[in-house]
């Protein structure tokens, strides 16, 4: 990071002040003049196993940024995993590029000796900007990589299962809100129609619920109206009255300016790090008396998926494992009031616990 010192140092950046906040065990900075490889991966917690967590490919403004942003979708792998029961850490990768630009095979390859460099402490999967074909290229020079084709044994594209999880926190959340989990006549808004937010509006038309959907690409849109979505506007995707509204697209979206304009009972979608910042937003929207389903709880199927090829893939006991997330998220929500937390704080509390106590248990005879 030598590059960004005097620019650190203007912003107040320090990284090791960063890495002690979350505690984080260990941030790797990648570069390769060959390839033009630039890429960090960051490490935030292995005691419950490797840490397994995507590669996100992203033109960012700057360096802090993409530190930032591999640090806390590091740390947010680490909750995921650790509260879905799941034996594996938390980490994820950032590229720093723009994908239709750089990405070649010997570019991927690189990045894949790197992720071999770190001998299973890591295991790298897809994210936003990575696919499939991508992880093909990273597994020539590592084993350590998940989310391959199902023609090399792997599961394909987690999406359906990530959407199956949010679907069932969803449900949860209704049994909560309104004493029944029938989505059957809800009205439901979801913002963002790609991999995740398509599936999602196909379960929820299927069990009868009204669905409005939003986004910026125009060919997401029409695909997924096709399946009975009603196209929004994106200035009433907020204000709009529902039940439930459902976050598909992008993080930082629950905040102080958008939390005042929403108008339904429930929220409850697959987008990472929904809240700006987990106390104050999270305590906004209870004070609203809205409902909020962790994000890293309930978009965990993915996670799930490529867990379950890690261990031998059977997408059955993906699905099966991906249910539990319902009872999983009404036990949040009676922690959450038993604890006077917001629904966020009670999540991490119960992910942290288990990652103490297995601790606790690696540290005795
Ligand atoms: P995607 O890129 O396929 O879809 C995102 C959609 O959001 C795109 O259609 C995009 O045009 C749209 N979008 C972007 N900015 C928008 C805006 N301002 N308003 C409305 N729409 C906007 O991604 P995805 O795989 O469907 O993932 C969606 C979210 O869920 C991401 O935050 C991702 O990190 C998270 N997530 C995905 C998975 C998975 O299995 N794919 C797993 C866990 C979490």
């Amino acid at each position: 990071m030598s590059g960004t010192s005097s620019q650190a140092e203007k912003s107040n950046f320090s990284l090791f002040n960063s890495l002690t906040e979350f505690n984080h065990e260990q941030v790797v900075v990648c570069n390769d003049n060959a390839t033009g490889l630039k890429a960090i991966i960051a490490v935030h917690n292995t005691v419950l196993g490797p840490g397994l967590g995507g590669t996100r490919f992203w033109v960012y403004n700057n360096e802090q940024e993409a530190m930032n942003d591999a640090l806390r979708l590091s740390r947010g792998m680490t909750y995921k995993a650790s509260i879905s029961g799941l034996n594996l850490g938390g980490a994820k990768a950032v590229i720093v590029a723009d994908k239709d630009t750089k990405k070649t095979e010997a570019f991927m390859r690189k990045f894949g000796r790197f992720v071999e460099n770190l001998n299973g402490k890591y295991i790298t999967a897809e994210d936003v900007g990575t696919t499939t074909k991508d992880m093909e290229y990273i597994a020539m020079e590592t084993d350590h990589v998940v989310g391959l084709p199902e023609n090399m044994g792997g599961g394909g594209d987690p999406s359906p299962v990530t959407a199956y999880g949010v679907y069932m926190g969803m449900k949860a959340s209704a049994k909560k809100a309104f004493g029944n989990d029938s989505l059957a006549g809800k009205l439901v808004t979801v913002q963002g129609v790609g991999k995740v937010g398509y599936y999602l509006v196909e379960l929820l038309v299927k069990d009868g619920a009204k669905v409005f959907i939003s986004d910026i690409n125009e060919q997401n849109l029409k695909h997924t109206a096709a399946l009975g979505g009603e196209v929004i506007s994106p200035n009433d995707v907020y204000s709009k009255k529902v039940d439930i509204f459902a976050p598909c697209a992008m993080g930082a979206i629950l905040n102080s300016e958008t939390i005042p304009q929403l108008n339904c009972a429930i929220v409850c979608g697959s987008a990472n790090n929904q809240l700006k910042e987990d106390v104050q937003h999270g305590n906004m929207l209870r004070d609203r008396g809205i409902l909020y389903a962790p994000d890293f709880l309930v978009n965990a199927g993915g996670l799930i998926n490529v867990y379950s090829e890690y261990t031998g893939y059977v997408r059955e006991r993906a699905m099966a494992q991906t249910e539990h997330i319902y009872d999983l998220t009404l036990d949040i929500f009676h922690k959450s009031e038993t604890e006077n937390l917001n629904t966020q704080l009670a999540a991490t509390k119960i992910a942290e616990e288990r990652i103490h106590n297995v601790m606790l248990v690696k540290s005795t005879y």
